[in-house]
């Protein structure tokens, strides 16, 4: 089934997003507040409104790619007394927010588009801009079963993996909880690395070692923090994201604000966050999260 999509945010992640819907055969009108962002998708031959109301007018599902909740919840609202999307789109618009934001936020906005007589779904993602470009973006899925059903069509346009993780606003708890783990475990596999080399031990056997013991994850053979034992993690290429700093730092709060919301006694979360906060302002916002490694040596003074 071919769906009439309003794409709205067509920054670095919407845009080749936009681009692979619109390849994948469904009609596509974007929109995005910064006029450069319009004329990138322009140029990449997807239509493109005037403004929100025009992108959203006739569309079966409303799709938000933007920076925050806080984006996503005023522009369905609408802000200055202007419309909001909830009330420029016609009843029961299915509105799929892929942004990355709070899971409260994911549920105020749920109940938000539920209550104006819409469905809505939470997809946020993971794989970055190579796999926005690609379309094999991770698709973590918050809503009903029939809801996962009708957007999964279009999320298969732009990802490979689409899970449903339940009801409203679980994709971003089940994004939140992995980015936890992540977080902390590169982190974790950083410290290991430089301890190792101050105690004399070479990366590589090091890594011989835990790769293949219980120090085994994600953040040690797939994103080595240290160039050499794996030679396609970024710190191979001067720690080109990848996965950059800022957004680790961004996820990690997410996280801190989730954790704190539901009085769960997490303390790892929130010193991961104010790590990966501490790297971004010194120069980490850009770098992939895994030059962390530098900033601990900068740190110990080694
Ligand atoms: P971005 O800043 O490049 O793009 C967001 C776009 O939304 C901007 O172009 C902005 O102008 C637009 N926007 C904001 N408010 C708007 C409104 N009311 N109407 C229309 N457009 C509006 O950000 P991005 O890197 O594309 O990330 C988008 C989301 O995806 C974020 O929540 C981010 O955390 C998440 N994410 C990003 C990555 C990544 O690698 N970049 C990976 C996974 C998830």
């Amino acid at each position: 089934e071919k769906y009439t999509v309003a794409f709205l945010g067509l920054g670095h992640m919407g845009g080749p997003m936009a681009a692979n819907l619109a390849r994948a055969g469904h009609r596509v009108v974007g929109f995005d507040v910064v006029p450069a962002a319009l004329e990138a998708a322009r140029a990449n031959g997807i239509p493109v409104a005037e403004n929100a109301a025009g992108a959203v007018a006739g569309a079966d599902v409303v799709l938000t790619m933007f920076p925050s909740g806080r984006h996503v919840l005023d522009a369905y609202r609408g802000t200055d007394g202007g419309p909001g999307l909830l009330a420029a789109a016609a009843q029961g618009t299915m509105f799929l927010d892929c942004s990355t934001i709070n899971v409260d936020e994911a549920r105020d906005a749920a109940q938000l588009a539920l209550d104006a007589g819409h469905r809505s779904a939470d997809a946020p993602v993971s794989g970055g801009v190579v796999g926005a470009e690609a379309g094999t973006l991770t698709f973590m899925v918050g809503g009903g079963a029939d809801d996962f059903e009708a957007v999964k069509p279009l999320l298969e346009a732009m990802g490979k993996r689409i899970v449903h993780c339940g009801g409203h606003g679980a994709g971003q708890a089940a994004k939140v909880c992995n980015n936890l783990i992540l977080g902390v475990s590169m982190i974790a596999v950083s410290e290991a690395f430089v301890l190792g080399e101050e105690l004399g031990l070479t990366h590589q056997a090091l890594f011989d070692v835990a790769s293949a013991a219980s120090g085994q994850c994600w953040a040690l053979t797939t994103n080595c923090p240290v160039p050499g034992p794996v030679p396609t993690s970024p710190a191979n290429r001067d720690y080109q994201p990848g996965f950059a700093g800022a957004l680790m730092a961004k996820d990690l709060n997410l996280a801190v604000n989730a954790l704190n919301s539901t009085g769960v006694a997490g303390r790892m979360g929130p010193l991961a966050a104010e790590i990966y906060d501490t790297f971004a302002a010194e120069g980490g916002a850009g770098r992939d999260f895994s030059a962390i490694i530098t900033h601990i040596r900068e740190k110990s003074g080694t």
